[in-house]
């Protein structure tokens, strides 16, 4: 991991924020390279779930809603973490995060100093950012930053059924920020307080629920081994009745194993029609579903597949980072798919003279038209190959003395360091074939 933050930062991918006045807590920016890479997970996920498939719709609500919302949703009341103080240390945790009843901070890290420690009685701890809306700062203007993309989609439920005339059973999806105050972030961007979604909530007919959680574990799982991730790092983690949500009959997480220990990436849930009915009842307004076919009326149960959008990239760039030794000398790559690398294509003149650095930037413009592409000339070949390979750009593409005198280049592949001559005028055409791979 240390290595991996250590490289996220060094080249773009993932700074601390506002770090010039110390950090802020388990908040973070995406630099030039990491917002790229985000975006094309997203892209991704979007195009899967939105532009691939004709029965679900895409919102973007916003983040501020109706304080009532949150209150029959359940999050006011329940979205609370169990939380113990540290006596000694001052720190806090989540009690249900910690192995054991002892304080796991330092003093009591060194051996036989743990009676040093002394944990609190666990308290629950609400989660939610709270905020005011308007000029007066009490109780009555108390506005809660969402702590999840889902609420959005039951609140407008009706609004896109009428308006996008699709039929039971359908979904909607929506990507956005969702903030938590969490009592032990960490392990950089897995958990943070400040966080993107990619949720999904399908809605069916009661009695076709179970049938359609099954696909959408199926459909879930295929989605994350599409992104390259190693099967044997993912696996399905099933909630005991105990750990069950209080609105879900049934959940599994997807899980990473991550160098820190098998975690969630993404949750799949049977929501039964808890979400509705609370709505419908706390707002007074009939959110029911009509089927012309068998002229009934019910409330649709609730599919639903929450991802976070940073854990998915923490995941890819922990799955795609690796160290080869070559010639004697370590090279690491990040060997992301092309298709959601942030760079698809380096140009690099071998030389800076014989028109070399002519060629190959008129060669950049024409292939940054069509894919995300970098130019540089400095220093050796190797080194410049080495770079590349850490930001997992898949091709380098090499102008040299043949460029010049038989208009082809040298296409070196990231991952085999085999090289391709290729003629100039056809590189566009020849990344094109590749890039969505
Ligand atoms: P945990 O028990 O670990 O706090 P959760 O079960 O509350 O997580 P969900 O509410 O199911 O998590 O959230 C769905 C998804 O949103 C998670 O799988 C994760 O990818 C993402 N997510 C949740 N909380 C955070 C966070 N603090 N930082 C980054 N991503 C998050």
């Amino acid at each position: 991991m240390d290595k991996l933050v250590s490289l996220a930062k060094r080249r773009g991918f993932v700074f601390q924020s506002s770090e010039v006045y110390g950090g802020l807590g388990s908040v973070w920016d995406y630099g030039p390279l990491g917002v790229a890479l985000k975006r094309n997970i997203k892209d991704r996920w979007w195009q899967a779930l939105v532009g691939g498939r004709e029965d679900i719709e895409g919102l973007d609500a916003a983040i501020l809603m109706h304080p009532k919302v949150w209150e029959a949703s359940g999050h006011v009341g329940g979205f609370s973490d169990p939380m113990v103080d540290c006596r000694t240390c001052k720190a806090r945790f989540r009690a249900d995060k910690l192995a054991d009843a002892r304080c796991p901070q330092k003093p009591s890290k060194l051996p036989g100093e743990h009676a040093a420690c002394q944990l609190t009685e666990p308290r629950q701890f609400n989660l939610m950012f709270k905020t005011f809306m308007g000029p007066m700062e009490e109780t009555a203007s108390v506005v809660y930053l969402r702590p999840e993309t889902a609420q959005g989609i039951y609140v407008n439920f009706l609004n896109v059924l009428n308006a996008s005339r699709q039929r039971i059973p359908f979904g909607i999806a929506q990507i956005g920020k969702a903030f938590r105050n969490e009592i032990t972030p960490g392990n950089f961007i897995f958990r943070t307080r400040e966080f993107e979604q990619m949720e999904m909530q399908f809605f069916v007919k009661p009695g076709s629920d179970e049938e359609w959680f099954e696909q959408w574990r199926e459909i879930r799982m295929a989605w994350h081994l599409d992104l390259g991730l190693t099967p044997a790092k993912l696996r399905w983690h099933q909630h005991a009745p105990d750990e069950l949500a209080h609105y879900a009959k049934a959940a599994y997480d997807i899980e990473y194993e991550f160098p820190f220990g098998w975690q969630e990436i993404e949750g799949v849930h049977n929501r039964t029609d808890f979400d509705l009915s609370r709505h419908q009842e706390s707002s007074g307004k009939k959110l029911e579903y009509f089927e012309q076919a068998t002229n009934e009326r019910f409330l649709p149960y609730i599919i639903e597949t929450s991802a976070g959008a940073d854990r998915v990239t923490l995941t890819v760039m922990a799955d795609a980072y690796r160290e080869e030794t070559v010639e004697g000398e370590t090279r690491v790559v990040m060997g992301f798919l092309p298709a959601i690398a942030p760079i698809k294509a380096a140009i690099l003149p071998l030389v800076k003279k014989d028109g070399m650095p002519e060629l190959a930037r008129a060669l950049y413009h024409d292939v940054r038209r069509h894919v995300p592409a970098f130019y540089d000339d400095a220093g050796a070949i190797g080194r410049r190959y080495r770079r590349q390979d850490e930001v997992g750009t898949p091709w380098c593409i090499t102008i040299d003395g043949d460029t010049t005198t038989q208009r082809s280049v040298t296409i070196r592949h990231r991952d085999s360091m085999a090289q391709d001559r290729v003629a100039l005028d056809q590189v566009t055409t020849w990344l094109a074939a590749r890039v969505g791979e």
